[in-house]
């Protein structure tokens, strides 16, 4: 089975509260103004095999998780989500984060982060959420993650890091400590 990406990157760690692989939603149309992620629509696509991606998570030790960025995953099509949901398994990870610049309320990705939640090995979900809006400023959300504090630096800001518990969506604040 195969998932198609422009690339894949371990030891990532710059915007959820731990070490993942982050792996590049390879679609979007939204055309945003001053787009940040201009380079990623250049990028080759390749398919690589789930099980390869499986490995390089199972052999680093310092990886707990997957984060999926980039482009916009909603728009890269059922079979990224659905190879995305195959690698979770095979790789058994707990940890997830995903990028979207839909909204929480919007009833396509409400739907697909429900579906990444069923996952029996999923234990924590976070999701980035908001339009990028060029010349907003940036925000960085402060809080803290089993008792250490973390940051993590937002593009623009009315975007949102949200923590998914259990069927709660608990939209973080800046100084928030809802996970200590
Ligand atoms: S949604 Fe993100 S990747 Fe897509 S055009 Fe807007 S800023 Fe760029």
């Amino acid at each position: 089975m195969k998932l198609r990406t422009p690339y894949f990157k371990d030891n990532f760690s710059e915007d959820q509260p731990y070490d993942s692989l982050i792996l590049i939603a390879p679609y979007c149309d939204f055309s945003c103004k001053g787009c940040q992620n201009i380079d990623l629509f250049k990028s080759p696509i390749k398919d690589y095999d789930i099980s390869v991606l499986a490995e390089v998570i199972l052999e680093n030790p310092f990886v707990s998780g997957i984060t999926v960025g980039g482009l916009e995953v909603l728009k890269s099509g059922m079979n990224f989500m659905l190879d995305l949901g195959e690698l979770i398994k095979l790789a058994n990870i707990s940890r997830v984060t995903i990028y979207s610049r839909f909204e929480l309320d919007d009833e396509n990705l409400f739907i697909f982060l429900e579906k990444i939640k069923d996952l029996e090995c999923v234990t924590e979900l976070y999701c980035k959420t908001g339009e990028y809006i060029e010349g907003l400023g940036s925000k960085i959300s402060n809080f803290y993650y089993k008792g250490n504090p973390w940051s993590i630096c937002l593009g623009s800001k009315n975007q949102d890091f949200n923590i998914i518990k259990g069927s709660e969506l608990v939209r973080l604040a800046v100084n928030d400590d809802c996970l200590k």
